[in-house]
């Protein structure tokens, strides 16, 4: 099933989403959910909040960009209950987009290495060290699951610059191929 995205200035996005257990209900389909949203959606990661779920889980597919990323290749996967424990190497400045703030794109500065912990879909322990894109992506999904966006990561001047945009796209002023739904929970 293919969910609306939620949208800029509904308070899902801001929320701290929860753990969840290994028998929480219709995992599977929900995991699938957020792949089949996100392929809809052409995204490269989906945060469970991002649907109006406020539970730790993102998905992450990598592998369209591969053609120009050759480390994506194989970079598909599901994070639950996930927690960076390390975040190293040089700030990178790198720009980016999402789904929840759509046709808006901005620079953002962020580590080169995560170290992370995180249970897969058949609920398999991982506790692995992601480089370049891949930590980039996955400090951008773990971000959601805080009730943190891209844009709170901006320098102070263009985020005040970026106030009216935000207040816009809030309002229902953009342009999105995928259905969204709108703070006040109206879908469109
Ligand atoms: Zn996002």
């Amino acid at each position: 099933m293919v969910y609306p995205i939620v949208v800029y200035g509904h308070p899902v996005l801001r929320k701290v989403a929860e753990n969840i257990e290994k028998d929480f209900p219709e995992l599977c389909k929900i995991v699938e959910d957020l792949f089949e949203t996100m392929y809809k959606a052409e995204g490269m990661g989906l945060a469970a909040p991002q649907i109006g779920k406020s539970i730790r889980i993102f998905v992450i597919d990598g592998t369209p960009l591969a053609e120009d990323e050759p480390d994506l290749s194989d970079f598909k996967k599901v994070f639950i209950n996930a927690r960076i424990t390390e975040r190293s190497g040089d700030m990178k400045l790198m720009n980016e987009g999402c789904l929840s703030i759509p046709n808006l794109r901005e620079e953002v500065n962020r580590e080169a290495f995560v170290k992370i912990e995180y249970y897969d879909e058949n609920w398999q322990f991982h506790d692995e060290i992601f480089e370049g894109y891949k930590a980039r992506i996955i400090q951008h999904e773990y971000d959601h699951l805080d009730g943190i966006l891209f844009t709170d990561k901006v320098s102070p001047l263009r985020r005040r610059l970026l106030k009216g945009k935000l207040n816009a796209i809030s309002k229902g002023k953009f342009e999105a191929d995928y259905k969204t739904t709108l703070p006040g929970q109206k879908v469109r």
